[in-house]
């Protein structure tokens, strides 16, 4: 997502003279205003000062009406998004918000007992999947990553007398960022960084002869003004829906979850490199590890299962579960993100229910698309009809990737599981699954079928999430033969398994972390990481 490869890479991500305003032109864009103050609001705001310094960003939220407060897990575009493209210290950002380390998800998903990890070098192939599946029946032990994950251990070695030797450049990993924590830093350091802040509800929204929004009226009966707004007002979607009316598009017939019970559990101190997704009768439930105890949420369908039942058996999963809460969502996105002088960005555009944490990745995204695309001025051409088709598209995509997940989880035999796979929709996939029935990996097949297959199917995360995926969930198909006896698979997987033996439990790695900043300042600097490869200077 954040890639840039070749000439336009940086400078499209970096600051555009372009954007600035001229002077003398009543139509230029010099005040924004970014209605809402949850993850999104703070991270557009945050984003519009570091790239378009010369804006008024004002940012107004209500303290009567709470954030969402959950939105824990992300992807790893996110370390360069906050590092690079924000700026943030990663030092300050380890002391305020203390993150944990994510390789992947560990699934507790499909017909194997362990399950299968998703880990984020699925793309390296780097032991190897046909040799895993060969000797040990699962996907497992298919690259460094997931035999880490196996042993709880993230790739920091201990070189004794205090040193410690990081392999974190070289390995994809995302951070699992504490809510409450992530949003009060974002608070102060937009404060810091000169975004204005208005504690205020929005009672009232005027439009102007063309439909534009032309101002805001307070509960107070205060007037706001500005050129430009940013609707991240969460799903109440004040403006971009309940005001301009834009049509919303449900995926229902592909994702029924619709509630979640929240609740944090103590872990002991031991920290798990991973988030984890359970199976439950009704859904799933995701375990994240945050330095003090592990964050728990039920993801459930209440056609099928009623609040007290979700609890009760979220208990039972957890016994030490304690401060529940419910959190209600609706999975779907707005036809459109930007009409008129209105950009909607996080749950106010779209969202998918949280299996694969891409909602702050798709925040990223819109923030990335807002700051490059909008013009100086609306007298300026806007390129709205590409920003709302590039983005229907991908949030189009993860609701396929994401349709996998239900349709082919045989875990277990309850009504809400054998509902999902009889009736989960996945035909945005069919014609790729039509392939895979015919051989996989995917990845692995004719290079004129997989470019057909890049091409045109809706995979999100490309071909190797999709063969993790399935061949995780243990899908029928033809596995393709190796290509290599299986004496050099074993060997390779004996040289990662004695790194692993090797490498720290995930909470003395992120230890070492906090006490030596040589190892961030390596990870986010050195030209071989993949951290400065993935370019969003
Ligand atoms: P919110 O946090 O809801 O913020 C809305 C803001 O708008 C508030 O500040 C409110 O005061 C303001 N507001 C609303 N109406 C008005 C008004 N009239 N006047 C003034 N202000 C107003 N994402 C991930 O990346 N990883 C995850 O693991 C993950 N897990 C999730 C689990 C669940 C169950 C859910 C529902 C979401 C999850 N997400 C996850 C998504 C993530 O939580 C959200 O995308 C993210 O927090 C963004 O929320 P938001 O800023 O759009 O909205």
């Amino acid at each position: 997502v954040l890639s840039a490869d070749g000439e336009g890479g940086p400078r499209d991500a970096g600051i555009d003279p372009a954007s600035r305003p001229r002077k003398d032109d009543p139509r230029a864009i010099r005040r924004v205003g970014v209605i809402g103050g949850g993850t999104a609001g703070y991270l557009t705001a945050l984003a519009l000062r570091a790239k378009r310094p010369w804006l008024d960003v004002t940012l107004v939220e209500s303290t009567g009406i709470p954030i969402i407060g959950v939105g824990e897990a992300t992807t790893p575009s996110m370390v360069p998004f906050l590092h690079h493209y924000l700026g943030i210290d990663p030092d300050e950002l380890y002391r305020a918000v203390a993150p944990t380390w994510k390789l992947g998800i560990r699934f507790d998903w499909g017909p194997h007992p362990d399950g299968f990890m998703a880990p984020f070098d699925w793309g390296s192939n780097s032991v190897g999947v046909l040799g895993s599946l060969a000797t040990q029946g699962d996907i497992n032990a298919f690259t460094l990553q997931s035999l880490l994950m196996a042993q709880d251990r993230a790739p920091v070695f201990d070189l004794g007398d205090g040193e410690h030797l990081s392999l974190m450049k070289r390995m994809p990993f995302a951070y699992h960022l504490d809510n409450a924590r992530f949003v009060r830093f974002l608070t102060e350091l937009a404060a810091q960084r000169g975004v204005r802040h208005v504690d205020a509800t929005i009672a009232d929204v005027a439009l102007d002869a063309d439909g534009w929004v032309d101002h805001l009226v307070t509960g107070d009966g205060d007037r706001l003004d500005f050129d430009c707004y940013v609707d991240c007002s969460g799903f109440r979607s004040l403006l971009l829906g309940k005001t301009l009316g834009v049509p919303y598009v449900p995926f229902t017939d592909s994702l029924k979850t619709d509630r979640a019970i929240t609740a944090v559990v103590p872990h002991d101190g031991r920290i798990k490199p991973y988030t984890r997704a359970t199976t439950m009768d009704a859904g799933w439930c995701w375990t994240i590890p945050t330095r003090d105890e592990d964050h728990v949420g039920y993801v459930h369908s209440s056609q099928f299962l009623d609040e007290d039942a979700a609890t009760a058996e979220l208990s039972r999963l957890y016994p030490e579960a304690h401060r529940f809460k419910t959190v209600r969502f609706r999975s779907g996105r707005h036809e459109e993100c930007w009409r008129g002088n209105v950009i909607a960005i996080g749950n106010s555009y779209a969202f998918v229910e949280p299996l694969e944490s891409s909602g702050l990745m798709m925040i990223t995204l819109g923030i990335l698309s807002l700051v490059g695309s909008l013009p100086a001025s609306w007298d300026d051409p806007a390129p709205r009809g590409v920003v709302n088709a590039a983005l229907a598209k991908k949030w189009d995509e993860i609701r396929w990737f994401l349709s996998l997940h239900y349709r082919f989880n045989t875990r277990k035999d309850t009504e809400f599981w054998r509902d999902a796979r009889s009736s989960t929709d996945v035909s945005g996939l069919e014609p790729l699954l039509e392939v895979y029935r015919g051989g996989a990996p995917l990845r692995f097949r004719d290079p004129i079928v997989r470019g057909f297959l890049e091409a045109t199917a809706p995979t999100f995360y490309g071909l190797a999430g999709v063969d993790c995926l399935l061949l995780g969930q243990g899908l029928p198909t033809r596995l393709l033969p190796m290509t290599e006896p299986v004496e050099s698979w074993a060997a390779r997987k004996a040289a990662a398994d004695s790194l692993v033996a090797q490498a720290l439990p995930a909470e003395q790695a992120l230890a070492a972390f906090d006490t030596e900043p040589r190892l961030n300042a390596e990870l986010l600097d050195d030209e071989d990481s993949w951290v400065v490869r993935s370019g969003t200077e």
